[in-house]
C-alpha cells in the first residue's frame, strides 16, 4: 500500500469540496496521503484554511493539514493596504508552512499586470526576511516571475515553482536558479502535458515535489474505477496516481519517488506533526 505521500499543493477550501470535504480527506488517507498543505488564494481563505485546520486537529482519519498565506496573482487588485502586515503574522502561525500562493499570470490577466508585479514582489520579500518557503504560480509571465524572483534575492531554496507547465527554456533557467519544481496530474496528460512528459527527466530528484492542486487537473489517465462519479473534480486521493505516471517517465520504482518527494517535502516545508503539538 502507499504511504507518505505529501500534497504540496491542494485547494480544499473550494466550495466543491463543500458537500463532502470530510470524505475526502478521509480517503485521502487511506490512498496514502500523510501530509496536505492547503493552498490559499487570499487572506480571507487564509483565515478560513486555519480555522479548519484547528477545528480538526484532533482527526487522526485525516493527512496532517497545513496552510500557505498569500494572495495570488488573480487576487491581486483586490490587495488591501496593509496586506503585508497581515502576510507577515500568518507566516508565524505554527499551521502556516509557506507563503503564497503568489506569482504572474499574464495567461487570464484577472488582475492588472502592475498590481501582480506589486503583490508578488512584497511576497518575495516577507519570504525573504522571514525565511519562509514561497509557493509560486508562473502562468505565461514571459521570463517575469524570475526577474521579480531574482531582483527580490531570495534564497532559491525557498522557492517552489507550483505545478509547472512551461517550455524547456522556462524549465532550464528555473534549474539553474536554483528553485524546486511542484509537478502535477498535468503529466498524465498524454496530449496537452507532451512537453512536460519530455521534460520531467531534466529535474533533478532532489527539487522534485507533488501536488494535485485539487480540485483542477484531475489526471487525464485516471481509470475508470477510480473517476469521480460527479465528473471532472481532483482531490488529493488521486496524487499516488501522479506519482506512479511521474515515476514511470523518471524510470524510477514509484516508491523510490514517493520517498524521495517526501523528504523534499518534509525539508523544504519544514513539516511536522502539528496534531502532536495539541
Ligand atoms: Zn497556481
Amino acid at each position: 500500500m502507499t504511504q507518505g505521500l505529501i500534497d504540496i499543493g491542494a485547494n480544499l477550501l473550494s466550495e466543491q469540496f463543500d458537500a463532502d470535504r470530510d470524505a475526502v480527506l478521509t480517503r485521502a488517507q487511506i490512498e496514502g496521503l500523510e501530509h496536505i498543505i492547503i493552498t490559499a488564494s487570499n487572506l480571507a481563505t487564509v483565515s478560513r484554511i486555519v480555522d479548519f485546520i484547528e477545528a480538526n486537529r484532533y482527526r487522526k482519519d485525516w493527512p496532517i493539514l497545513h496552510a500557505t498565506a498569500g494572495i495570488h496573482p488573480h487576487e491581486a487588485a483586490e490587495a488591501m493596504p496593509g496586506f503585508e502586515t497581515t502576510i507577515a503574522d500568518w507566516l508565524r502561525h505554527e499551521r502556516v508552512v509557506s507563503a503564497g500562493e503568489a506569482g504572474l499570470d499574464y495567461h487570464r490577466n484577472f488582475s492588472p499586470r502592475e498590481a501582480q508585479r506589486r503583490v508578488f514582489a512584497a511576497q518575495i520579500e516577507l519570504a525573504r526576511t522571514s525565511r519562509m518557503p514561497l509557493f509560486v504560480h508562473d502562468r505565461d509571465s514571459g521570463g517575469e516571475t524570475l526577474e521579480l524572483l531574482e531582483r527580490g534575492a531570495i534564497n532559491p531554496a525557498q522557492v517552489v515553482i507550483h505545478c509547472f507547465t512551461g517550455s524547456a527554456d522556462e524549465l532550464d533557467r528555473y534549474l539553474a536558479a536554483g528553485f524546486l519544481i511542484g509537478i502535477t496530474g498535468w503529466v498524465c496528460d498524454r496530449r496537452r502535458g507532451e512537453t512536460l512528459r519530455s521534460l520531467v527527466p531534466r529535474i533533478p530528484p532532489e527539487r522534485l515535489l507533488i501536488e494535485t492542486d485539487a480540485p483542477y487537473l484531475l489526471p487525464h489517465d485516471l481509470p475508470k474505477t477510480r473517476r469521480p462519479s460527479n465528473g471532472r473534480r481532483n482531490e488529493p486521493a488521486t496524487l499516488g496516481h501522479i506519482a506512479a505516471t511521474l515515476a514511470q517517465l523518471l524510470q524510477m520504482e514509484p516508491s523510490t519517488l514517493i520517498a524521495q518527494t517526501r523528504a523534499n517535502a518534509l525539508r523544504f516545508f519544514n513539516l511536522s506533526d502539528a496534531r502532536s503539538v495539541a
